[in-house]
């Protein structure tokens, strides 16, 4: 009897043993667990409580989205990266032609930068966030770290304009080489926080190497002579004198050709790259 009681001691000394052996060994090997990754979700979902898209234009709460056939030959000029030095001559451009356009910019601290944001808002144009570092390794780390500079930029504008911007343009694209492991996570969060993100369909190629006011002329129109709706990507930056000197010539050559120029907001059908 006494064996074995001794022997059922031994037996359950090696179960407990084994167990802990494993469960440390699984442990390591789990890492983050089912079980972490929801509990990171929920701490973002309930933290960065002002980074939530006030929909203007709502009735409802039902988003009045514009079809692409509401806006057959429509172009969307967009500059990402201003304010700059470049600024003021693109308003000046944009007024000549009574157009309207959309800024998706970063929130620089200047006082001259922050004259600059309030004289687009002023003139009627759509301002949109786009970054506060638009540093691409910092930013896609993590859904967090996105919304930490997000908040940073929204807060900016709202400080500007008294309104909460609710359209939106990922740096890089809301697909790019850095963000691959979280783009799909990402984008899902910030479309249930209510904004609108933008992508575009016909690029200035401004960006590329070796850009000329030649080339992005051409670029410009050529695409939007294959799209029914365009959304056009330039950029907002003082080197960037190639891009104000198309513009000149891009926007009367359009409007010739029966086009017309409108600016983003949220009842734009959005254009935005599909997540494999
Ligand atoms: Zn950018």
């Amino acid at each position: 009897m006494f064996k074995l009681r001794k022997g059922i001691f031994l037996y359950l000394l090696i179960a407990t043993a084994f167990v802990f052996t494993a469960g440390g060994y699984f442990y390591v090997e789990e890492v983050p667990s089912e079980y972490e990754k929801a509990m990171a979700q929920i701490k973002y979902q309930f933290g960065y409580s002002n980074v939530y898209a006030v929909n203007r234009n709502s009735t409802n709460g039902e988003k009045a989205v514009q079809s692409d056939a509401d806006r057959a030959k429509t172009v969307y000029l967009t500059f990402d990266d201003g304010p700059s030095a470049r600024t003021l001559e693109i308003l000046d451009i944009l007024k000549k032609h009574n157009i309207k356009a959309t800024f998706f910019v970063i929130s620089d601290e200047k006082e001259t930068s922050r004259e600059i944001v309030k004289k687009i808002y002023d003139e009627g144009h759509s301002i949109g966030v786009h970054s506060a570092s638009h540093s691409y390794e910092t930013i896609y780390k993590s859904v967090e770290h996105f919304l930490k500079d997000f908040e940073q930029c929204l807060e900016y504008i709202k400080d500007i304009t008294g309104e909460v911007p609710n359209i939106f343009r990922f740096p890089g694209g809301s697909v790019n080489s850095y963000n691959k492991k979280i783009c799909k996570e990402l984008t899902d969060e910030m479309v249930r926080r209510g904004f609108t993100y933008f992508d575009w369909n016909v690029s200035s190629d401004d960006a590329v190497k070796g850009y000329t006011e030649e080339s992005i002329y051409s670029n410009v129109m050529n695409g939007c002579k294959n799209h029914s709706v365009s959304v056009v990507l330039m950029h907002d930056s003082a080197p960037k004198k190639a891009t104000v000197a198309a513009l000149e010539r891009i926007i009367p050559d359009l409007l010739e050709q029966g086009y017309t120029f409108d600016r983003l907001d949220e009842t734009a059908q959005p254009t935005v790259f599909r997540i494999e």
